[in-house]
């Protein structure tokens, strides 16, 4: 302290208006807004006191590809879209007392894929690109290296111990993140087994959909809800939306048919009008397949031909069911196609899919107690999404960069450029780049610098943000991997003893 002290004496003798006495009075600008407001924010902060007891619940949102660019662009757009100041919006998440900066590398690479960022964070090791569930030793492809290299999941150790446990996505629900939860694999796109080479089969490897469904612990998910119907139907199956289209499967098992066998309580629903209808029970497991592949991106949902709920109302289903259980439970709910849009550089579609997130994280925090309900919402990975230029606060963030004066900023080429725009991407032209003027209406890719068909992922941290017991864990710099670690020391480890194993 003295030190701090001594520091500010001699910084007021080099710049006399600032003196001692505004650390003790009142400063000209105190009636000033935005003081008012940050002085009523430090308030609120100091009060804030760290939760140390036992997490009961967790609750891991995943925002994939939701890198924080995507979260300052998706809070404006969500305050232009209710015509509030969007600069100034506070989102749900924005308002969680407790944040950290996420490193995401992989064991194998700067930028990582969602596999090894979704085993970081559901089973406290970093990996390999493209593996699931399997520690940094097994290389990608290789099924013979994977054998006795599993990494176990906060889900297997709760489910073991006879927690409940559920997971939402609107991606496949056999894509990387959620896979995570429950597959061991060591290539993510093994996802039904016509994927599968011939020497992943021979050396024991299976896929993931038939992992899902084989899940051997506990009494399996309690909510299993998101895409990717195809994955566990057989490919002369028709599929209930699209009679065109059939299952993917090869080996001609069902594996909806085989689940409802395993759980004959249970229910599967894979259209809006039967998830309305289910009243989540006690046991009573709830399956819900909405899509042949991922759900609808949510600014397109309401085309979708069976009906789709949204990720609110999927995450408002799974917890009223985990809540069913006596012994708490761990739920993971992914937003998995922000990443799907900004691949495609569809910066609209992503910061809608964003909202929907922030709107699921909403849905939760007025269901649960946080005191005993550890909630994390954080990404996988980041996006290499830019918000660029200096338009004036009210510009639209989706538009072309304008001038005070709403005339469209040029650039050096002569032409307009837009406020959001990708390091890489389909968005990139070869040639001269094309004028950027109505660029908020067009439904098009936004301009990209390298061409690519998909764009690359972003390799800067990420954020994390949380709220519940021991959610002050998450503070300053971290691994990726810490995040599991936090989960399990919330849950006071039981999950990770087997002598707390399934007493009831
Ligand atoms: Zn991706």
């Amino acid at each position: 302290m003295k030190h701090a002290l001594t520091g500010l004496v001699a910084l007021s003798l080099l710049a006399p208006s600032v003196s001692a006495q505004s650390l003790t009075g009142q400063p000209a600008q105190a009636s000033d807004a935005y003081y008012v407001a940050a002085r009523a924010d430090l308030a609120t902060r100091i009060a804030v006191t760290p939760n140390t007891g036992r997490a009961r619940n967790i609750i891991l949102f995943v925002g994939d590809g939701m890198g924080t660019s995507t979260l300052t662009a998706a809070r404006i757009f969500q305050g232009q879209r209710q015509g509030v100041d969007g600069a100034s919006t506070w989102t749900t998440m924005d308002r969680l007392p407790y944040a950290a900066l996420v490193r995401t590398y992989s064991h194998d690479s700067l930028v990582a894929d969602s596999a090894p960022s979704a085993t970081a964070l559901l089973t406290g090791v970093k990996a390999r690109n493209d593996t699931v569930g399997v520690d940094h030793t097994v290389a990608v492809d290789d099924c013979a290296g994977s054998v006795g290299h599993g990494a176990v999941s906060l889900f297997e150790t709760a489910e073991d111990a006879g927690l409940a446990t559920g997971i939402v996505s609107t991606a496949r629900i056999t894509h990387a993140t959620p896979a995570a939860a429950y597959a061991h694999t060591p290539q993510r796109d093994w996802e039904h087994d016509a994927e599968l080479p011939a020497a992943a089969v021979a050396a024991g490897c299976t896929d993931i959909a038939s992992q899902l469904i084989a899940w051997p612990h506990g009494d399996g998910f309690e909510v299993v809800l998101g895409g990717g119907r195809a994955a566990f139907l057989p490919k002369t199956a028709p599929d209930p939306e699209d009679p065109q289209a059939r299952g993917l499967r090869q080996d001609g098992r069902d594996l909806i048919a085989e689940w409802k066998l395993k759980h004959p309580t249970g229910r599967y629903v894979w259209n809006r009008a039967q998830f309305d209808a289910t009243t989540p029970a006690r046991g009573e497991p709830l399956l819900g397949l909405f899509e042949p592949d991922h759900m609808k991106y949510e600014a397109e949902r309401d085309q979708d031909v069976g009906g789709e709920p949204s990720l609110a109302e999927m995450t408002r289903k799974a917890i009223a069911a985990l809540q069913q259980q006596d012994k708490g439970y761990v739920l993971l709910v992914e937003a998995g196609r922000i990443d799907h849009a900004h691949h495609v550089g569809r910066a609209d579609l992503a910061l809608a899919d964003t909202v929907a997130l922030d709107e699921a994280v909403a849905a939760a925090l007025g269901m649960v107690d946080t005191p005993d309900t550890l909630v994390i919402v954080t990404a996988d990975h980041s996006h290499n999404l830019t918000i660029s230029g200096y338009p004036p606060r009210e510009a639209p963030i989706l538009g072309s960069v304008t001038r005070g004066d709403g005339v469209r900023s040029i650039a050096s080429d002569g032409k307009g450029y837009a406020l959001l725009s990708y390091a890489s991407g389909p968005g990139a032209v070869d040639g001269p780049r094309s004028d950027v003027a109505d660029i908020e209406h067009d439904h098009a890719p936004y301009p990209a610098l390298v061409p690519m068909r998909s764009a690359a992922h972003g390799g800067e941290d990420v954020v994390a943000r949380a709220t519940g017991p021991w959610a002050h864990l998450l503070n300053g710099t971290i691994e990726q991997n810490l995040i599991y670690h936090i989960m399990a020391h919330a849950l006071g480890e039981g999950a990770d003893e087997p002598s707390t194993k399934a007493q009831d």
